[in-house]
């Protein structure tokens, strides 16, 4: 059976990607993954592994938008005024959706009393399989701009990501979420055996990691907490609220500015900068994710 584990963390910019992908680089030769980047609206595992060329793209069209038969429209303008997204314009006397911004809400089919608007299918993004230089494979989604759904994307890589992991016999998938507690990370948590929370030590991390948490505790999963960028401040405010939670603190990886020069060169941090203090502590931190695992 494959097993999944998640690393949120809530607050954008906290360097989750830099400790998953750290993760995924020191356990690449010591249990067998399926990498999964679940954040599709900008997804940036397939930069730091450096791949590009995909092995297989699916793609996802369950969205929809509004079309306007202007044969049909006899220009009552009641769309115009229901559209609660501001989707439509009038340009040279004509009614016009704008596809970057329709949600597909159906509000103008329903109000047109002439039947002029139908709904219509569109792509909603792709999901891509890579094969990293690294010996494990990843599974990236990429949304189309102005596209909602991306907790459906991220679904489809997860299940995606455990048929690969079954067929090859490995045992895990690990998922790096994306930033927030929206569809796309409650997508990345549902199902998962473990949390790795990432915060740094900054009262906007502490709010959004408790968020993060908060999701992983209704769904009843175990969370831990790695401190990122330790030393850039001087408070302990994360720690007290982990110690308060009894969530256990598995790593505390100092501010190291070998992070964003490894990031520009495209590469994992402990491959770019094997000696840095970071790369040292993500060892540390792989090694108790390592035991998590296990004892999963
Ligand atoms: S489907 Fe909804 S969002 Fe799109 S144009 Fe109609 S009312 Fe606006
Ligand atoms: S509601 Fe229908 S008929 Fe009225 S302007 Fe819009 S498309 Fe045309």
């Amino acid at each position: 059976m494959t097993l999944h584990v998640t690393f949120a963390g809530g607050k954008g910019g906290v360097g989750k990607s830099t400790v998953a992908s750290s993760v995924m680089y020191y356990l690449r030769n010591v249990v067998g993954f399926v990498a999964v980047d679940a954040d599709a609206d900008a997804p940036n595992l397939h930069l730091i592994f450096d791949v590009r060329k995909p092995v297989r793209v699916r793609t996802l069209e369950d969205s929809k938008i509004a079309i306007i038969d202007q044969k049909k429209c006899i220009k009552c303008g009641l769309c115009y005024q229901k559209c609660p997204y501001k989707s439509i314009e009038i340009k040279n006397g004509e009614y016009l959706i704008d596809p970057m911004t329709c949600e597909g809400c159906g509000v103008c089919s329903y109000f047109c009393p002439n039947n002029a608007i139908k709904l219509k299918k569109t792509k909603t993004g792709d999901i891509i399989l890579y094969e990293t230089k690294y010996g494990f494979k990843l599974i990236s989604a990429q949304l189309d701009v102005g596209r909602p759904n991306s907790g459906k994307l991220v679904t489809i890589e997860r299940l995606w990501a455990n048929e690969i992991a079954n067929e090859e016999g490995h045992r895990y998938v690990i998922v790096d979420a994306a930033a927030g507690i929206g569809c796309q990370v409650i997508a990345s948590i549902t199902g998962a055996r473990h949390v790795f929370l990432v915060a740094e030590e900054t009262p906007t991390s502490l709010h959004d990691v408790i968020r993060a948490y908060k999701v992983a505790e209704h769904f009843g999963i175990k969370s831990s907490l790695i401190i990122n960028k330790v030393g850039m401040t001087k408070t302990s405010l994360i720690k007290r609220w982990a110690y308060d939670y009894g969530i256990e603190v598995i790593g505390e990886i100092p501010y190291d500015s070998s992070v964003p020069r490894a990031l520009s060169m495209m590469k994992p941090l402990p491959e770019a900068f094997p000696k840095s203090k970071a790369s040292k502590a993500l060892r540390e931190v792989s090694e108790s994710v390592l035991d998590i695992l296990k004892g999963l």
